[in-house]
């Protein structure tokens, strides 16, 4: 079978995963090149996936021998290389947040449209997660009326040294922005942040966490919590409650244990596990749909929109108000 030729610049740990998942589980691809900063990683895995090692994101791209590229570096780069691939004419997946600011993803998006063709995906797995689909699925049917508030909850056990608190809206409720958007069929119109006390477990300066409400062009209501040192897991909740009826993402749980006058079950204790299913959904449909020359997922104004979002919470952060989302027009090329 032709095996899709993938490049994949940024080995950290998601980078990892995706390599494993292109070269084990997810069929039709094969990891020809690998890049990162850190050498010292990117050569182990490349020798160990019997890829090429680039010093540079930029050269692993124009390389005749990977015909699409996965990008999984630190956020600030994501839109060079993105604008890069979309120069040499390349199939880009790249994972969230396509950029870091709206005028940065609105860079993107008008080097995609003048290239003509449609390139770009971005890593918003979530919609490929089976629970939000069958959401999706029911809210589509119409028998729960319009939605009208969403309930949603994003807790990490705990983030690394670097965090700073801003990734709680850039790279954490990011996820939650993208996947409102998608299931409610309803742009973001405006936002605010509201601050809770700060957790001792916070690094000195930032502050963890947080409660972002977002007013959609219809008139509903979305609130969503992001919490980065829970301390007891990843936990991610969320309910629609519309006109008819409510939807709630059940548990993700293989075991339910009755024991000693208790019932329980395990939570999850990060990203990996919890949405393992749909980064192999995510990525097997990414190789299929490559191949076939189509970009199926959420795609380049999805990660401008979901941006768009996102500034307008940075900037709610500091007035502390309301603020509304500046977000241009979808242009032709994106309609559907
Ligand atoms: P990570 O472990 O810190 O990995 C990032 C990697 O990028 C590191 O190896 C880093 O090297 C490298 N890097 C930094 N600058 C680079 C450059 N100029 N060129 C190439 N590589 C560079 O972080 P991660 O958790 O894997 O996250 C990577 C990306 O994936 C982030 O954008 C994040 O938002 C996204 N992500 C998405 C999900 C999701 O659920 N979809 C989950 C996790 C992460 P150093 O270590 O030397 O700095």
């Amino acid at each position: 079978m032709y095996e899709l030729k993938v490049g994949v610049i940024g080995t950290g740990a998601i980078g990892r995963t995706h390599i494993q998942r292109l070269t084990n589980q997810v069929t039709g691809a094969r990891v020809t090149a690998v890049s990162d900063i850190n050498q010292e990683i990117a050569q182990k895995i490349a020798s160990e996936y019997d890829a090429k090692y680039y010093e540079q994101g930029e050269d692993l791209i124009e390389d005749p021998d990977v015909e699409a590229v996965v990008i999984c570096s630190w956020d600030p780069t994501h839109e060079k290389y993105v604008l890069a691939a979309i120069r040499a004419g390349k199939f880009v997946f790249c994972e969230k947040p396509l950029a870091e600011t709206a005028e940065g993803c609105r860079h993107i998006v008008d080097a995609e449209i003048a290239s003509g063709k449609h390139l770009v995906q971005v890593g918003f797995m979530r919609r490929f997660d089976m629970g939000y689909r069958s959401m999706k699925a029911q809210l589509s049917s119409g028998k729960f009326g319009a939605p009208l508030m969403a309930h949603c909850v994003h807790r990490n056990a705990t983030a690394n040294a670097q965090y700073e608190t801003k990734v709680n809206v850039t790279g954490t409720a990011i996820h939650e922005i993208d996947i409102m958007r998608w299931l409610m069929d309803d742009d973001i119109v405006a936002a605010k942040i509201v601050q809770p006390r700060v957790s001792k477990y916070v690094a000195q300066g930032q502050k963890d966490p947080q409660i972002i409400v977002l007013q959609t062009a219809s008139g509903a209501i979305i609130d969503v919590e992001t919490f980065m040192h829970c301390q007891y897991g990843y936990d991610i909740q969320c309910e629609i409650v519309g006109e008819e009826g409510t939807l709630r993402l059940a548990d993700p749980t293989q075991l339910s244990i009755r024991r000693g006058g208790k019932c329980s079950f395990d939570i999850l204790q990060d990203w990996r596990y919890r949405f393992a299913d749909a980064y192999h959904v995510e990525f097997q449909s990414w190789v299929d749909h490559t191949k076939k020359g189509i970009v199926d997922g959420p795609n380049a104004w999805d990660g401008y929109a979901a941006i768009a979002v996102s500034d307008a919470c940075l900037k709610s952060r500091d007035t502390g108000k309301w603020e509304p989302v500046i977000m241009d027009t979808i242009p032709e090329f994106y309609q559907k």
